[in-house]
């Protein structure tokens, strides 16, 4: 009986999650393998330099430990507000920009709070299912540092979250940088790209380039690994000043050479975005699942859709393979859409079946064989595309 209540009371709030972020278009998840490499930084400037050209944006501190955007954006006075219609709105910083972190809404600045993992759980997904963040165009999202409780909860809460991760030259923070990436890809997240902060040193007096952390380990890295560089972000000792006083950098100092490399990072995450969209539309990235009932061999039968081999493909090529399990009281759609699955592979799917997938905008490829292993049945897929 009890268990019955609980599971009700979860689904309402993966419904209000899910209602949520259906109103956001992008959704960023800012990470970094390690503290103090510039993350909150690039994370504010972010989300300060798309509202100044007018998209809607949301900022939102996952940080609960340490949280610092309000102290950054100068807005530790501002409290969350309840709207007319007794909802709960993000604090409105700017007529285009809203953002939330647990700092206002603990009793002082200076409170301890013990977080255990499944209270962070609760506490982030809240933020996203209970606050009025009302329609965005980009919701960006500063994490602490590492792969800890809260960029599990973003990948879990937020699945289709595209992650951007900062990284400074030197090599200490390049092999932080691995395990990010391990990180997205064990979770499923896609990548959009990789940023240098901290990235050489212009000279106030001369105006030429000086490397203190040496430079370009990150577009190296990211050329290595196959992601995009998105970029190099210059050291300007204001941005220490901007950051503690509460005036963000990029609209303190528009002019100075580290605001322009934000511009130009932010140019790159909205044509970055924009392609990995077209990339699902136009089917150069597919996430396609098939039911399964050994590693070998497919389930036909849709009562028994419980196991899936999940394959991500990139241009035709398989670049990981998974098998995932359903758990047992989540239903057909939400588990491929926690899993953002573009497509569904299945064998004579009954019509009611494939017109409900359809409508949740997931794909559904049809086989006429059963007896294919689902890998035969990915490649001789692939074949057959690349031959159209
Ligand atoms: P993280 O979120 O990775 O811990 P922060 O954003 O808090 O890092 O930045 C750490 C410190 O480095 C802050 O004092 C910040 O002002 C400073 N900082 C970040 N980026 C730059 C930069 N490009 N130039 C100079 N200082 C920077």
């Amino acid at each position: 009986m009890i268990k019955k209540e609980k599971s009700f009371i979860m689904e309402q709030e993966d419904k209000k999650v899910r209602e949520q972020l259906s109103k956001i278009k992008y959704k960023i998840l800012v990470m970094s393998g390690k503290g103090g490499v510039g993350k909150s930084t690039v994370a504010v400037n972010i989300a300060i330099g798309l509202s100044l050209q007018d998209f809607m944006v949301g900022l939102l501190d996952v940080d609960l430990h340490g949280p610092n955007i309000p102290k950054m954006l100068g807005a530790r006075d501002l409290r969350l507000s309840r709207k007319p219609d007794g909802k709960i709105g993000a604090i409105k910083y700017s007529p285009n920009l809203k953002f939330l972190s647990i700092e206002p809404l603990l009793p002082s600045e200076d409170s301890a709070v013990i977080w255990r993992g499944p209270l962070k759980h609760s506490a982030i997904r809240q933020f996203i299912g209970d606050i009025d963040w009302g329609e965005l165009d980009y919701l960006i999202i500063d994490a602490p540092p590492g792969t800890g409780d809260e960029p599990l909860t973003v990948a879990k809460t937020i699945p289709d979250a595209y992650v951007v991760i900062v990284t400074t030259p030197q090599e200490v923070s390049l092999i932080d940088v691995k395990k990010s990436i391990r990180f997205c890809q064990k979770t499923k997240m896609r990548i959009l790209g990789i940023v240098e902060n901290m990235s050489g040193f212009i000279c106030p007096h001369c105006g030429k380039p000086i490397d203190l952390f040496k430079k370009g380990g990150g577009e190296k890295l990211a050329q290595e690994l196959g992601l995009r560089f998105l970029g190099r972000i210059p050291i300007d000792p204001r941005v220490v000043d901007t950051g503690d006083t509460g005036r963000p950098f990029i609209a303190a100092y528009p002019e100075s050479p580290t605001a322009k490399a934000f511009e130009e990072l932010i140019r790159k995450i909205i044509s970055a975005t924009e392609e990995m969209k077209r990339d699902i539309l136009e089917e150069r990235f597919m996430r396609i699942a098939i039911p399964i009932n050994t590693p070998s061999k497919i389930e036909i039968d849709p009562e028994k859709f419980d196991l899936f081999a999940i394959y991500d493909i990139e241009n035709n090529k398989i670049l990981v393979k998974d098998v995932v399990k359903r758990t047992e009281n989540q239903n057909l759609i939400d588990f491929l859409k926690e899993q953002v699955v573009t497509h569904v592979l299945l064998f004579d799917p009954p019509k009611n079946l494939a017109d409900h997938l359809s409508q949740n905008e997931i794909r559904v490829l049809v086989t006429d064989t059963s007896t294919e292993s689902p890998d035969n049945l990915i490649e001789e897929y692939l074949k057959e595309k690349q031959s159209h």
